[in-house]
């Protein structure tokens, strides 16, 4: 049994396994049933009821169907939220539904502005650029919240670090200029190993599950951590829009939370030791990695998050040097995502951030690495000869970019 003071690492082991030991089960049990028996009519519609307007499976209620309430997806739920210190957590098929639910329930709620602090991920940026879902947006940076909250701001909107310049920006000062409209952080870069937004103040945690949660690039979700009210709101836009996630992906995203922290933490020590490397290396203009030195101006590590993370962000200087390097690694994979236990390499102002504005698109220089769990000399003699590659290009030279 999880005790309520249990640490972090025991609850990423533990939570959302109530109940299986009675049962005599060691792990979770996949249940693929996309209906659930009625013990009779009455109690049918009872938790119909419940279940359609967002509420907790009741004892002795049926589950009635799986888009209403998956016992698996609840399981992944209650362990998310134990590590966020969220009352519950709402599952769904990806990140970016578990943003449109988001924003679909604050439009709802007849307040479609959003105060969004650049940069963010290129998804979240487009989806808020084409108001797609209703929404308008006004895009700031963290001096600009204050001034910029209206009677009908629904939400404010963050990511620390950001996406992909690793910027930190201060959760409780933003939470202190929103005035008490609900803040979201996207929480996908740091994870709730290195930090808690909700301990912070902010109302809605976001994550892509895709990323570390899940952190063996195999399976995509999205989770939303959140107080009873957001979680029942979302509940229901997910009962209704049906952006579900697959018990097969809860398993996953389950099991992934139990390695979480050893997986973060190892992944950050290795980030942090290859971030050094990297600056010694003629190619790299600037290394981006919020733990080197000057680049934490707020004092936000060890007050906001526990570390830097694992990513770390290069500025080659020119669109010609970040192909050369990224075409040249070896070990890193040139791919897309993030989080997982191999490292992977992207040029965002190609790739993720295509649709942002071209005045908040990252440098044409810029590539994202995500580390993995390799050795750290391995991918420190596989970046190195990258960066011996990026050497050979034309320097500052933006010729035959595409997105500059
Ligand atoms: C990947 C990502 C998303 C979108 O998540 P999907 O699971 O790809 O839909 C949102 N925010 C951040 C920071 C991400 O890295």
């Amino acid at each position: 049994m999880l005790r309520d003071d249990a640490h972090l690492e025991t609850r990423a082991v533990h939570s959302g396994m109530e109940g299986l030991r009675e049962n005599g089960q060691h792990t979770p049990p996949i249940d693929l049933s996309t209906t659930f028996p009625l013990p009779d009519v009455e109690h049918g519609g009872d938790a119909y009821e419940v279940l359609a307007g967002g509420g907790d499976l009741q004892p002795g209620h049926s589950a009635v169907y799986q888009r209403l309430w998956q016992p698996g997806v609840a399981r992944f739920e209650d362990g998310l939220a134990a590590l966020e210190g969220a009352d519950g957590a709402v599952a769904f098929a990806s990140g970016m539904a578990a943003l449109t639910a988001v924003l679909l329930a604050t439009v709802t709620a007849g307040r479609p502005h959003i105060v969004a602090l650049r940069p963010l991920y290129g998804g979240t940026d487009h989806v808020l650029e084409t108001g797609l879902l209703g929404t308008t947006v006004t895009w700031v940076d963290a001096d600009g919240v204050a001034g910029a909250i209206r009677p009908d701001t629904g939400l404010v909107i963050l990511e620390t670090p950001a996406n992909p310049t690793l910027e930190l920006t201060d959760i409780r000062r933003v939470v202190e200029d929103a005035a008490g409209v609900p803040v979201l952080v996207d929480n996908t870069f740091a994870t709730p190993v290195l930090q808690r937004p909700l301990e912070l103040g902010a109302t809605i945690v976001l994550h892509s599950a895709t990323k570390y949660l899940g952190g063996h690039g195999d399976v995509m979700g999205g989770v939303i951590a959140t107080n009873r009210e957001w979680v029942t709101r979302l509940r229901q836009v997910r009962a209704l829009t049906g952006a579900l996630l697959h018990p097969l992906a809860a398993y996953l995203l389950h099991r992934g939370l139990r390695t979480l922290p050893v997986r973060v933490r190892a992944q950050q020590r290795t980030a942090g030791e290859l971030a050094a490397r990297l600056c010694e290396h003629p190619a790299a203009v600037r290394v981006l990695y919020p733990g080197l030195a000057g680049q934490d101006p707020a004092g936000l590590i060890g007050t906001q998050c526990e570390g830097a993370g694992a990513l770390i962000a290069l500025d080659l200087g020119s669109y010609d040097a970040a192909v050369r390097f990224t075409e040249a690694c070896e070990l890193v994979t040139h791919a897309v995502s993030l989080g997982g236990i191999d490292s992977l390499v992207q040029h965002p102002a190609s790739l993720t951030h295509r649709p942002v504005a071209a005045e908040a698109r990252p440098g044409a220089g810029i590539v994202r690495i995500s580390v993995g769990l390799e050795h750290v000399d391995d991918l420190a003699a596989d970046l190195f000869g990258a960066l011996d590659a990026a050497l050979l290009a034309t320097p500052a030279s933006t010729a035959g970019s595409r997105s500059a």
